[in-house]
């Protein structure tokens, strides 16, 4: 696997292999890699002759300066899981090779999709979300982008952004991978105590039950009843919404339209995201 720092290097590449009529499956992540990330790449790797994922803990999209100098960096790990995942290419670029002086800032209209749930608790958060990720997709050029479901609200976004801004580039998002009792992987997974990592999987637990609520009650009493559960020591919940899949904004009633439940729950300092896709119900 190659590892690349700078700008001018990867477009070499890719101008030498898009030259060959490879088509280029893309991953962007901030590093600490784990199984979910790894399942990207195989997927990237099904479905493109070239697969290229970058790592660059992204300062804009951090809120808070201690999370972001608490994010865990970990590159040759993650090259070494990358390389045996058969990844092509990292590219692993600075912040100056990222926001050299002078980018002009891309504007899109979210349409208040950035100001619910994530967007409400970490102001600024979706904006340096779609700044990164315009900047990488126009150093790439992909054919398609690998996302994970893991961040419901930052897919949409990006779904939006390629959409308003007619980006040659095809979306794919890929399901949650999770640990054997449920919880969903993340880098930040990484910073619990080993007891907490086990504690945590009541968050997914506690979520699942909408599955089996949704048939007998509402949205809305739903999210106040597990929003409650979660609620208990050592859990501290944000939120739990339920939203439609598309605008996320919260349901008031059953539609045959897909719908998310979401949380962010705090558990030893550390801020963890869940959601899960409700199959369709017509329960009102
Ligand atoms: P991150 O490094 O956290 O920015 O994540 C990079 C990409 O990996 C994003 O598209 C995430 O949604 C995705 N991802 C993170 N965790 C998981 C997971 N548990 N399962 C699937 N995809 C994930």
């Amino acid at each position: 696997m190659l590892i690349l720092r700078t700008v001018q290097d990867i477009q070499s590449w890719l101008t030498f292999h898009s030259a060959k009529g490879s088509s280029i499956g893309f991953v962007p992540t901030m590093g600490a890699l784990h199984a979910g990330h790894i399942s990207l790449i195989d997927r990237a790797k099904r479905e493109n002759h070239l697969t290229v994922c970058s790592i660059f803990v992204n300062p804009t999209q951090f809120n808070d300066a201690k999370d972001l100098e608490k994010y865990p960096r970990t590159l040759e790990a993650d090259s070494l899981l990358l390389s045996n995942a058969g990844c092509d290419v990292l590219f692993y670029p600075s912040i100056a090779e990222i926001y050299p002086p002078g980018l002009a800032q891309v504007k899109v209209d979210l349409k208040g999709l950035d100001l619910v749930m994530e967007g409400a608790h970490r102001p600024g958060h979706f904006e340096g979300v779609v700044q990164v990720v315009h900047r990488l997709l126009d150093i790439v050029r992909p054919d398609r982008l690998y996302m994970g479901q893991k961040d419901f609200q930052q897919f949409t976004i990006i779904d939006h952004m390629i959409k308003e801004l007619n980006l040659p580039v095809q979306l794919v998002v890929c399901p949650i991978s999770r640990e054997p009792h449920g919880l969903a992987m993340s880098s930040r997974n990484e910073r619990l105590s080993t007891e907490g990592r086990k504690q945590a999987a009541f968050i997914y637990s506690t979520l699942s039950k909408a599955i089996d609520l949704k048939n007998t009650m509402k949205p809305e009493q739903i999210c106040l009843q597990l929003f409650d559960e979660l609620n208990q020591d050592p859990f501290k919940p944000e939120y739990v919404d339920i939203v439609g899949a598309d605008d996320l904004l919260p349901i008031k009633t059953w539609t045959d339209s897909p719908v998310v439940i979401c949380t962010a729950v705090w558990l030893e300092g550390i801020r963890l995201i869940d959601n899960i896709i409700l199959s369709l119900a017509a329960k009102e």
